[in-house]
């Protein structure tokens, strides 16, 4: 298979948010260097949210000011609300991402909005950062199924996407947040996505590894022409939600899996496999990735 494909390493805001050791401020911008010096271009690199509710990101402004701006780098800030979008961008995000709940259950739990009420705030939030010229991309959270409310009709799932591409998202990330869904969930919603939005949009997956099918679920995206991957650096996170959840799938394995098919990624898995090493003596665990255990092949 010959293609490139686009990986979005999130271990700085979706990994070290589910983890219950806190790294440092200078550990945190530590990690992000390493994933820039691998060949990572985009990074997640916190969260804009309420320190109360998400202690592990309270130095959001910290850690953006701590990094300078690089060409052909995205920095990239989760926003929840109009005040998320406010703070990201007046600490100097390339981009906002935001996220779209798929699922009423998860909505309340997570940021206390419908799915409904979610698209609204979404749409205020890009044409915020459309103004201020930062770019919006959203993701649909629970979008293969909730941990309160069960199965989440793929219906229901490119219903929110058409009423949110609207508001014209650089790209349209589909999350299993849970880690629940197969290889062909990911056939049917993507192709159900794709037929809501149409071509001009950018698809994206983010998926957690929680029953151990993130590595499949990937490549059922690259066979559905998906070209941009979420990924986590050692496999690090969890879901508050989910007890025993793992992150999100590893990023060097996943590298590894697309190295290995003949897809171009521009990252040095070596050095990726480093900053694994590297993570896992500051988080005082053994990380998820395999591959940073295995090395490489043939030696
Ligand atoms: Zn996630």
């Amino acid at each position: 298979m010959s293609a490139r494909v686009q990986i979005i390493d999130v271990a700085p805001r979706d990994g070290l948010q589910n983890e219950k050791t806190l790294l440092s401020t200078a550990d945190k911008v530590e990690l992000i260097r390493r994933l820039l010096a691998a060949g990572i271009t985009k990074v997640e690199t916190t969260s804009f949210v309420h320190p109360r509710l998400v202690p592990a990101m309270a130095d959001a402004e910290a850690v953006m000011a701590s990094l300078e701006p690089l060409p052909g780098v995205s920095y990239i800030g989760l926003a929840l609300n109009e005040r998320g979008v406010e703070r990201a961008i007046a600490a100097g995000c390339d981009e906002v991402n935001a996220v779209v709940v798929a699922a009423e259950g998860f909505g309340h739990h997570n940021q206390g909005m419908t799915p409904e009420e979610s698209v609204a705030v979404w749409t205020r939030i890009a044409a915020r950062a459309h103004e201020a010229g930062v770019v919006p991309s959203l993701v649909i959270s629970v979008a293969f199924g909730c941990p309160f409310d069960g199965e989440v009709p793929t219906r229901r799932v490119a219903a929110l996407a058409a009423a949110a591409a609207a508001a014209h998202p650089a790209r349209l990330t589909l999350a299993d947040t849970i880690g629940v869904a197969g290889p062909t969930d990911v056939q049917e919603r993507i192709r159900a996505v794709r037929d809501a939005v149409g071509d001009g949009v950018e698809l994206g997956v983010h998926f957690h590894n929680t029953r151990n099918t993130g590595l499949a679920n990937a490549y059922a995206a690259l066979e559905e022409g998906v070209r941009v991957f979420d990924a986590s650096l050692g496999g690090v996170g969890g879901c508050p939600f989910a007890p025993d959840a793992t992150g999100n799938i590893p990023t060097e394995d996943l590298v590894y899996m697309l190295h290995r098919m003949g897809v171009e990624t521009g990252i040095d898995l070596e050095l990726l496999a480093d900053a694994a090493r590297w993570l896992e003596t500051r988080l005082g665990h053994p990380i998820p990735g395999l591959y940073a255990k295995a090395g490489p092949f043939p030696r």
